[in-house]
């Protein structure tokens, strides 16, 4: 299988984060990636195929914003990473606020998503990385691998949260669509809902968006994921949210993902998508699924039986000494 990697990637290192209730040592580290490029052997860098890809999820002001955040947090005397302390809630009014404090709150509902120097590079690198897997199915690959790093799944058009700063996973669907393919359908299988993607298709019909995760009742990130959230307009019905709860071993999460793959089947598309996350592990530092590393061979088996082109992208994982051995035996399932 062909996978792809930016070393640019590794340029996004914050030192910490907030979680649950004390500053403790950013957890979506550059060591993911090696464990993960350690186990899978050489991966081929992605051609640039610039923003244009990327402007069609995430609008112009929002990537400015990212690329700018870090400087001007520098700029207004502050040390370390960019971070959001203060968001407007729902109902304020929109304001055009030009101070970089604001603007981190504007841009962002969390916070576990510091800007650090690499912040910007490195997530276009990542979404770079994206776009060549999904290319390489577009021509004829049954399926390919992104190191996806920074993650995406979390990113909204034009916010960040969740260690997710772009979304690749949503840049790849438009791709697949401005190719000329009429359908896609993403299967998102992280431990956390894939609020960000869900949020960016929620009208669509022609992107389908599945998702097997965490319940938000109990887990991040609460506000979004839940079972009646269906999609609206013209994409209603587009939207399956299959909530598990803690706990759940291979043999409940197997039979999620057999509702999942029907539906995927049912709507007929020319590419999958699936933003992988290996937090359902059952030894995740920050997870509490049961799922162990000979499962993903049968998950990664059972989604390859669809019969689809298929990128796979990588969302979360911090059990960073099983990483490399998950993300390869759900590969290997292809
Ligand atoms: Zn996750």
């Amino acid at each position: 299988m062909r996978i792809f990697w930016d070393e640019r990637q590794r340029l996004h290192a914050p030192e910490k984060e907030l979680h649950n209730g004390a500053f403790v040592p950013f957890a979506e580290t550059p060591a993911r990636a090696d464990a993960i490029l350690a186990a899978l052997g050489p991966a081929e860098t992605p051609r640039d195929r610039g923003e244009a890809p990327l402007l069609r999820v995430h609008p112009r002001d929002y990537l400015d914003f990212l690329k700018t955040a870090h400087r001007d947090w520098r700029a207004a005397g502050r040390d370390g990473d960019a971070a959001g302390y203060v968001w407007p809630v729902v109902r304020r009014r929109a304001l055009r606020l030009e101070r970089i404090d604001a603007k981190l709150g504007r841009y962002s509902y969390d916070a576990s998503t510091p800007i650090a120097a690499g912040t910007w590079e490195a997530a276009y690198a990542s979404v770079q990385s994206a776009l060549a897997a999904t290319e390489a199915v577009l021509a004829g690959e049954p399926a390919a691998f992104a190191l996806c790093r920074p993650p995406g799944h979390h990113c909204g058009a034009d916010y960040m949260g969740g260690y997710c700063y772009l979304n690749a996973t949503a840049v790849a669907a438009e791709a697949v669509i401005a190719a000329g393919r009429r359908r896609v359908a993403i299967l998102d299988i992280d431990y956390h809902h894939g609020n960000g993607t869900q949020d960016i298709f929620y009208g669509r019909g022609d992107v389908l968006f599945v998702s097997i995760h965490a319940d938000p009742a109990t887990d991040y990130p609460f506000y979004w994921g839940h079972a009646d959230e269906t999609g609206e307009g013209a994409g209603e019905g587009a939207t399956l949210n299959l909530p598990l709860p803690r706990g759940t071993r291979v043999s409940e999460f197997e039979r999620a993902l057999a509702t999942a793959l029907e539906r995927i089947a049912a709507f007929e598309p020319d590419v999958l998508l699936c933003s992988y996350g290996a937090d359902t592990f059952a030894g995740d530092p920050i997870s509490f699924f049961k799922i162990e590393t000979a499962d993903y061979a049968v998950i990664g088996r059972r989604i390859a039986a669809l019969g689809l082109p298929t990128a796979i992208l990588m969302e979360g994982g911090y059990a960073v000494d099983a990483l490399g051995a998950n993300v390869a035996a759900f590969l290997s399932g292809f």
